[in-house]
This record gives structure tokens, C-alpha cells and sequence, in this order.
């Protein structure tokens, strides 16, 4: 759960990057935040895991005050999230299994229990067999396929993915934003930062405008069947056999 309150960031150069944001995010959501670039979006989700603080205001996340919170708390705000970054920020020296079994290792789980979680996140985003590959042996889609594995794999109430499909083909995009939809269907509450506004429509959810620093729109939008794929290439499928048929009817 995340409250804030009229929250606002001013950097220490004097760029006020957020101004006045109000607005909660229950358990359980499915939202996007959009708008244009230099909008305050990478600071808005920057505040929410702590990476930086807010300059006034109230933030509350997952029970944790934010404007108060001790630096060695901090740690403890992020377990309760996972995290997945456009440029995906894996290990290349390790594994895609020691990878994805980092965050359970950083809090000293026992190797039987990473041995049985790693192998089910691997499955549950398709990577099975490739659990000794190494990050750069593998293609975009593929190596955010590990990131999502290692953010979930401490099952974190909330994901959090800052332009998760900025790196990726429209394919693997399509696929990705699939599973996050999944990940939320079992409960997870899931964030995405993105400015690819296909995959909002063809996904719909609570969709968060910011500009300027502030929320100039906050909606739910239903998802847009005619955008699914499947449909968009059944059409072309139609389409080409009408072509067929003209020809035939011409000859
Ligand atoms: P977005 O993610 O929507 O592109 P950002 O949150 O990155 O927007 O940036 C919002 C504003 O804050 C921009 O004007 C940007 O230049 C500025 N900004 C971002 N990070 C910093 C920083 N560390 N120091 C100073 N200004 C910053």
C-alpha cells in the first residue's frame, strides 16, 4: 500500500522534479504511470523505494514511513519489493541462476529453499534450461526474463519496473507485460513506469498521468482487445485470404 501526500521533490541544483503528488495505491493494482519525458516519472519511483527522498509531503509505502525512515531501515523497505530496470542490472559473472537467487542469498535463506524457489521463478518466466548461461549470452528479452525472476523470487508483495520493455523487442515486450499481468492475477500489486502507449491500451489498468511534476490524469482504462496480437494477426490471416479470393475471382 502507498500513501502520499502532497508530495514534492526539489534536487539540490533547485529542479523541483515533483510538485504536489497526492494519491494512494492499494494492494493488489495494476498501474501505469506514463507521461512525457523530464515528467517527474524516474523520481516518483525513485522516491517510492528510497532512493531519493522527498523534499516535503507525506510517503508511506508498504507500512514504511519514507519521510522519516533510518538509513539502515532502508533495506528492509526493499524487501518488500521487487524491482526490474529497463537495462535489467544483472550480474554478468554470475549465472542466470545465481542471478536470480541473489536477493535469497543476500537474506541468508537456506540453499534447499533457493535451490526450489530459483527453479520455479525460472519456470514461471520460461527460462528453464538456461540456468547456466550467463547474462550476456543471452538476448534482451531473454536477460529481462532474469531480472524478473530475481525480483520475484523473495515473493514481494509489490513489483515495481521502471520501463520494463525499453530494451526489448515489441514481441518480448508483449510477452513480458503478459506475465507482469499474471504476477498481478495472483495478487501482486505491479507498477510500471513506461511511455509505450500500445501496451497500456492493449493491457488497460490504472493508468497515472504526470507532467510537470504533478498527476494530470489518473484513470482506469479496460484493455483494448482489437490491439491483441493474436486478433491483429488473425486479421492479416482474413485480410490476405480476401486477397486470395479476389485474385481467384479475377482470373
Ligand atoms: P522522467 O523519468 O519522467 O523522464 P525524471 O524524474 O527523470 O523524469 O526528471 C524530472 C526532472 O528532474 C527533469 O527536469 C530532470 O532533468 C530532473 N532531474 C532528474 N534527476 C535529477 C538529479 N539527480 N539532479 C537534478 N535534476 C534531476
Amino acid at each position: 500500500m502507498i500513501h502520499l501526500e502532497n508530495v514534492s521533490k526539489v534536487y539540490p541544483n533547485g529542479t523541483k522534479a515533483l510538485n504536489g503528488i497526492s494519491l494512494d495505491i492499494n494492494d493488489g493494482e495494476f498501474v501505469f504511470i506514463v507521461g512525457p519525458s523530464g515528467a517527474g516519472k524516474s523520481t516518483f519511483l525513485k522516491v517510492l523505494i528510497c532512493e531519493e527522498r522527498a523534499s516535503s509531503g507525506t510517503v508511506s509505502v508498504n507500512g514504511f514511513d519514507l519521510m522519516d525512515i533510518k538509513k539502515r531501515k532502508i533495506p528492509y523497505l526493499r524487501r518488500t519489493m521487487g524491482i526490474v530496470f529497463q537495462d535489467f542490472r544483472l550480474i554478468d559473472k554470475m549465472n542466470v541462476f545465481d542471478n536470480a537467487a541473489f536477493a535469497m542469498r543476500v537474506i541468508g535463506a537456506p540453499e534447499k529453499d533457493i535451490r526450489s524457489r530459483v527453479n520455479e521463478v525460472l519456470a514461471l518466466v520460461g527460462l528453464e534450461g538456461k540456468e547456466k548461461s550467463r547474462p550476456s549470452e543471452l538476448s534482451g528479452g531473454e536477460q529481462q526474463r532474469v531480472s524478473l525472476a530475481r525480483a520475484l523470487v523473495n515473493k514481494p508483495g509489490m513489483l515495481i519496473a521502471d520501463e520494463p520493455t525499453g530494451n526489448i523487442d515489441p514481441e518480448m515486450s508483449f510477452e513480458i507485460m503478459k506475465m507482469l499481468t499474471d504476477i498481478n492475477k495472483s495478487g501482486t500489486t505491479v507498477i510500471i513506469v513506461t511511455h509505450e502507449h500500445d501496451l497500456v491500451k492493449q493491457f488497460g489498468g490504472r493508468v497515472i498521468w504526470i507532467e510537470d511534476g504533478a498527476v494530470l490524469h489518473d484513470a482506469v482504462i479496460e484493455p483494448d482487445e482489437s490491439l491483441n496480437s493474436d486478433d491483429a494477426a488473425d486479421d492479416g490471416a482474413a485480410e490476405s485470404n480476401d486477397a486470395d479470393k479476389k485474385e481467384a475471382d479475377a482470373q
